[in-house]
C-alpha cells in the first residue's frame, strides 16, 4: 500500500478551508505601504535616543516604541502567515525574509530604550509616573523592567555583549546544522515493509508503530548515528551551558536557573516543588509502564515500546465539520461568550484547515494584537486532530480575550501561562469524551491519549529539567561536561524515572545528545507546570460554578497586566504551593485505574 497522496496545490484548496488574511491587509500593495511606514517610524524612534530626561519625554518615548512594535507586528504576521500557507511560493518567501530583516531593523532602532529607562534612578522614575497620568498606564511595564536593575550592565558593556550575540549562539547553531542538515540516517522499514529514509520526523512516526520490530529498527538506527557524534554533541551542549552560566554570572545572578526564571518573574520554589513532587510520584509512572507492558503482551519492554498507543491503531474519525461540533460541545462549559467566539473563529475564516503542497507542517495559533488570532492546522480526521483543534483554539481564545481587554502594552502573555489555556481545553475535551462516549474501545483510546500526554509532559519534561539543572550546576562548579559524564547521569536518571519495568537500553544513556530543548535555557519545566495547573483549572470549570468559570475567563483576559503567578492565583491555582501538583497526580492515578479496569474488560 502506498500512502503517497497527491496534495492539492494552494490554489486548489476551497476558500472555506483557508484563513482570510485580507482582514490584515486587503492587498499586497497595502502591505507594502505599511512596510515602508514601519521603516520610517523606526528611523524616527532611533532618533529619540538620549531624550528620556523628563516625564513628558519619557511618555513620548514609551508611546513611540510601543507604536512601532505594534505596526511591525502587523506586517510581520502578514508576511509569515503568507509564507507558511505555501513555503514554496517565491513571492512570499521573499516577503517573509523582508519582514525578518525589518524586525532586526526595529530591534536595533529600539535597543537604547530599556537601558536608558534603567539609567533613571528608581525614585526619579516613580516620581515621573506619579506626576504624569499618561505614564500610569505603563506602571506594570516599568515595574517589571525595574526588576532588571542590578542585572543590566553599563551601556558600553551591554553593547559588547549584544555584539557577541551571534558568537554566544554559535554552539546551538552548530547543533542544529549538524542534526538537521549534515547527519544522514540509514534506510529502515516502515509498517508496510517499505524502505524509508530515516529522519527525526520519520522516527517520530515509526516509534509509534504497532509493530515492535519497526519501532526497534528505527530506535537502533537513529541512536547508532547519534552515537558516532556524541563527543561533538557533548561539546556543543557544554558550550551552550557555559554561555548560560557566563551570562548569568556577569549579570550578577546566582545561577543560570535564577536568571532564566526571573525573566518570567517565577520564583525558584515553583521549579523545586515540581521536581520534588514528580519524584514523590514516580511509582505512578512505574505502574503505568508495567500496565503498558502487560497490555502490549511483551516479555521484556524496551525504551522503543513507550510510544506506541496501547490501544492499537486508532479507528475514530471525524470530518472537520463534526470536529467543530465536538469542540463546541466540549467547550460549552466555558459559557456562551466563549463558544460564541469559537463559532466566530469557524465562521470568519480564522483557521487554515487542510494540508496543501508547500504548507508548513504541524499546527499553531498566531496573529497579533490588531488581527484575528489565526490558527494553522494540517487536518487529518483522527482524534489527534480534534485534540489539536481544541488546543490551538485555547491559545487563540486566550489571545482574543487578552487583546480585547488589555491595552497593547499588556496585550500578550508569557510562555509560563500560555500552555495552560490550551491544555485546559484538551482536558475539557477528554472529560467530554469520557462523559459521552460509551464504546469501551473509544474510551480506552481517550484515556491512553491522556496518560501518554501526562507521561510525555509532566514526567518526561521534569526528567529533562533535572538533567538540565545538573549540567548547569556541574559546569558552574568547574566540573567538566564530557559525553561520558552526561550519559552516566542521564542513563541513571532515566532508570529512576521509568523503573524496573523497562530495559535500560544502552542507547538511551545518550538521549541527551539529540534534544534541542537543552539549548533553550530552563524552558522545559514550564510544560510540566502548565499541564499540572490545567488539571486544577479544568476541574474547577467542570464544577459548573459561575464564579469559577469567570475566574478562569479573567485569566484569559489578563494578558501581561500582572505577574504570571498572580494571574494564575486569581484563576484558582497557586503555583507556589504543591497542591496543584498533587491534584494532577490524583487525576493521573484515577485515569490509570479506569484504564486498567477498561483494559481487563477489553481482553
Ligand atoms: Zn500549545
Amino acid at each position: 500500500m502506498s500512502d503517497v497522496q497527491q496534495l492539492p496545490t494552494r490554489n486548489e484548496v476551497p476558500t472555506e478551508y483557508q484563513w482570510d488574511l485580507t482582514t490584515i491587509f486587503k492587498t499586497d500593495e497595502e502591505f507594502e505601504s505599511a512596510f515602508k511606514a514601519v521603516q520610517g517610524e523606526a528611523a524616527r524612534v532611533a532618533e529619540l535616543k538620549g531624550t528620556l530626561t523628563n516625564a513628558e519625554q519619557l511618555l513620548t518615548g514609551v508611546k513611540a516604541v510601543f507604536s512601532l512594535y505594534r505596526h511591525l507586528e502587523r506586517v510581520y504576521v502578514y508576511g509569515s502567515l503568507k509564507n507558511d500557507q505555501d513555503t514554496s511560493n517565491a513571492t512570499y518567501q521573499a516577503m517573509n525574509a523582508r519582514v525578518s530583516s525589518l524586525d532586526a531593523e526595529v530591534q536595533t532602532a529600539t535597543a537604547w530604550f530599556e537601558p536608558e529607562v534603567l539609567q533613571i534612578a528608581k525614585a526619579d522614575l516613580d516620581l515621573m509616573i506619579a506626576q504624569n497620568p499618561g505614564l500610569q498606564l505603563y506602571q506594570q511595564f516599568f515595574d517589571e523592567l525595574g526588576e532588571q536593575r542590578g542585572h543590566v550592565l553599563s551601556p558600553d558593556q551591554e553593547k559588547l555583549l549584544a555584539g557577541a550575540a551571534d558568537i554566544f549562539g554559535a554552539s546551538a547553531t552548530t547543533f542544529s546544522v549538524l542534526t538537521d542538515a549534515d547527519l544522514t540516517f540509514p534506510v529502515v522499514q516502515d509498517d508496510e515493509g517499505n524502505d524509508v529514509q530515516l529522519t527525526e520526523g520519520v522516527y517520530e512516526r515509526l516509534i509509534q508503530s504497532v509493530k515492535p520490530e519497526v519501532r526497534e529498527g528505527a530506535f537502533k538506527a537513529l541512536y547508532r548515528v547519534y552515537s558516532q557524534f556524541r563527543h561533538t554533541l557533548a561539546s556543543t551542549l557544554a558550550s551552550q551551558v557555559k554561555v548560560h552560566n557566563y551570562s548569568a554570572k556577569v549579570r550578577h545572578y546566582e545561577s543560570a536557573r535564577q536568571a532564566a526564571m526571573s525573566a518570567n518573574h517565577v520564583p525558584a520554589t515553583v521549579y523545586e516543588s515540581l521536581v520534588r513532587s514528580v519524584n514523590d510520584h514516580l511509582d505512578l509512572l512505574h505502574r503505568y509502564v508495567d500496565l503498558r507492558k502487560q497490555i502490549l503482551g511483551l516479555d521484556t519492554m524496551h525504551m522503543w515500546d513507550l510510544y506506541t498507543p496501547i490501544t492499537g491503531k486508532p479507528t475514530l474519525k471525524f470530518t472537520y465539520e463534526e470536529a467543530q461540533q465536538k469542540a463546541l460541545e466540549a467547550l460549552a462549559v466555558l459559557g456562551p461568550d466563549y463558544t460564541h467566539h469559537v463559532q466566530e473563529a469557524f465562521d470568519q475564516s480564522w483557521i487554515d484547515v487542510v494540508e496543501n503542497k508547500g504548507k508548513r507542517s504541524g499546527a499553531y495559533s498566531g496573529g497579533m494584537y490588531d488581527t484575528n488570532p489565526f490558527i494553522l492546522l494540517n487536518w487529518n480526521q483522527g482524534l489527534e486532530s480534534l485534540y489539536t483543534l481544541v488546543h490551538e483554539m485555547g491559545h487563540s481564545m486566550h489571545s482574543y480575550y487578552t487583546r480585547h481587554n488589555q491595552p497593547y502594552v499588556y496585550g500578550d502573555y508569557s510562555i509560563f501561562v500560555a500552555e495552560i489555556a490550551s491544555t485546559t481545553n484538551e482536558n475539557l475535551l477528554t472529560e467530554h469524551l469520557l462523559a459521552t462516549e460509551k464504546d469501551p474501545k473509544v474510551r480506552a483510546y481517550v484515556l491512553n491519549h491522556y496518560l501518554d500526554g501526562f507521561k510525555g509532559t509532566v514526567f518526561r519534561q521534569t526528567q529533562f529539567a533535572e538533567f538540565e539543572d545538573y549540567i548547569h550546576r556541574q559546569d558552574a562548579a568547574g566540573q567538566p561536561l564530557t559525553a561520558d559524564n552526561m550519559s552516566d547521569f542521564y542513563g541513571h536518571l532515566n532508570e529512576r524515572y521509568y523503573g524496573d519495568g523497562v530495559v535500560s537500553d544502552p542507547q538511551i544513556f545518550d538521549e541527551w545528545d539529540r534534544i534541542p530543548h537543552f539549548y533553550y535555557d530552563y524552558y522545559v519545566y514550564q510544560y510540566a507546570t502548565g499541564f499540572a495547573a490545567a488539571t486544577t483549572l479544568s476541574g474547577e470549570i467542570l464544577t459548573g460554578q459561575a464564579e469559577k468559570v469567570s475566574a478562569y475567563l479573567d485569566y484569559l483576559k489578563a494578558g501581561s497586566s500582572d505577574l504570571p503567578l498572580n494571574v494564575m492565583k486569581r484563576a484558582g491555582v497557586d503555583m507556589t504551593q504543591t497542591g496543584y501538583l498533587d491534584k494532577a497526580f490524583e487525576t493521573f492515578e484515577n485515569r490509570l485505574n479506569e484504564f486498567e479496569t477498561l483494559s481487563q474488560q477489553l481482553k
